[in-house]
């Protein structure tokens, strides 16, 4: 794996960074997941559009610039370190639309990328429901066939969906054969919000931002090509953007590197202040601790733990494009890749509180990204079912 940039990556970098720096929005944004916020990101994402930086790896026809992977990770190194927020758009532009590229037929490709690029459409995913989390094959939301207008009706309820209140449109899966078994009777659907039948109730999270939505479904008439994929082979095209959410896009390396990036700065700003850093060059036996009683030695090198924990990560990224452009589909490997994402993000931000002390409350950015980061070993499945999967998947250990 030969890791040089080539000239037109590095073009690419440059090119990036110059329209990133002259046109990034004020930061902080407000939360992308409250009501005030998310018009405001859909906006700023609208104008990524135009600029045609949004789905950079996308085919220009539907707003991209053919951009190699290697470019979209240097995009989005580039956008993260500017201190860019995640975007609003993820679940449509990270999520589904690979699912798309890789099940969706041309007439469905042409009708639905480029409203999703230009965040025309907003896309949530209905996997969860009150009874079915860990285990998505138990859903019981229902899909049952309209031959006369040529579609499906679908009845039941899906929860915890992400920016669901604000979204335009849901992706999920719905059991389509009560009969067969569980993982084979499951149909995904593409469904607009607005039809007749649906109502979307916001639910709010710890924080106070309307983070989800529980959607409800009462005889809502979808037609057959809101199918994504064949029908009752659902599961096949589900599992496919789970992949895409656990393994390479949705947690691009450049968002952990900007933050260890903002967590060295803090670091060195802090003990700086305090003459910690001082301190820690004349210590020769690793015990001289801060004002907040902490060990500046450990502190020093959680910080670089955090940093190098950051460059595997990225080096690991490296490795899957590397195997993606040599022709390889990445398996359950993303179930590694999202145990190691998640609890470098819980790291990443216990960091920081750490060296913060007890003004860490008072911070509310890097509070709220901890706060998130708690979230990670839950969302995408949670960190023991991805254990299940890389024991009895990668290592072939027995299932029960
Ligand atoms: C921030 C956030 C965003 C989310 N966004 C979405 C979204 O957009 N769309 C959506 O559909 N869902 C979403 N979810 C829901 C998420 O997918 C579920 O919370 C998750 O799959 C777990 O399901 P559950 O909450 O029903 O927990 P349960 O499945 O009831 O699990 C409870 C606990 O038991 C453990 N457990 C369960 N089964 C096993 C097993 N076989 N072996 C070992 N341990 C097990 C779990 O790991 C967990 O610790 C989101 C969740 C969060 C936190």
């Amino acid at each position: 794996m030969d890791l040089t940039y080539t000239e037109r990556e590095i073009q690419f970098r440059d090119e990036a960074r110059q329209w990133l720096e002259a046109n990034a929005p004020c930061l902080p944004m407000p939360p992308g997941d409250s009501e005030e916020g998310f018009p405001v990101h859909r906006a700023w994402e609208h104008k990524l559009y135009d600029a045609r930086w949004a789905v950079v790896s996308w085919p220009a026809k539907y707003g991209g610039r053919d951009a190699t992977l290697w470019e979209w990770l240097i995009f989005e190194e580039e956008y993260y370190r500017i201190g860019l927020p995640q975007r609003v758009a993820q679940n449509g532009i990270f999520l589904l639309a690979p699912t798309l590229f890789e099940f969706g037929t041309q007439e469905q490709k042409d009708r639905i990328l480029p409203r999703m690029a230009s965040t025309q459409d907003m896309w949530c995913q209905g996997w969860s429901e009150p009874n079915a989390g860990s285990d998505l094959a138990g859903i019981s939301s229902k899909a049952s066939r309209d031959d006369k207008r040529g579609g499906w009706i679908l009845n039941g309820q899906k929860t915890w969906t992400t920016r669901g209140a604000f979204c335009t449109h849901l992706f999920g899966l719905f059991r389509s054969d009560p009969n067969a078994e569980r993982h084979k009777g499951l149909t995904y659907f593409l469904v607009d919000l607005s039809l007749p039948g649906i109502t979307v109730r916001p639910v709010n999270k710890f924080d106070g931002d309307i983070g989800f939505a529980e959607v409800f479904f009462d005889d809502v008439f979808v037609s057959d090509s809101d199918v994504l994929g064949q029908v009752n082979k659902g599961w096949e095209v589900a599992m496919a953007t789970t992949g895409s959410e656990r393994g390479l896009s949705l947690r691009s390396p450049g968002r952990f590197i900007a933050v260890v990036e903002r967590l060295i700065a803090l670091y060195k700003q802090e003990a700086s202040n305090s003459g910690d850093l001082q301190n820690a060059s004349d210590d020769q036996n690793g015990a001289v601790q801060n004002s907040y009683g902490q060990n500046i030695g450990d502190l020093r090198r959680q910080v670089a733990d955090c940093w190098m924990k950051a460059q595997a990560y990225k080096l690991s990224t490296d490795q899957t494009v590397s195997l993606i452009a040599q022709g390889n589909k990445p398996g359950p490997e993303s179930s590694l890749n999202k145990i190691f994402w998640s609890e470098m993000d819980i790291f990443l931000h216990e960091t920081a509180l750490r060296i913060l002390g007890p003004r860490a409350s008072a911070d509310s950015e890097w509070m709220k990204g901890f706060e998130f980061s708690l979230a990670g070993p839950i969302y995408a499945g949670t960190n023991e079912i991805q254990r299940n999967i890389v024991a009895e998947r990668l290592l072939g250990l027995p299932r029960k």
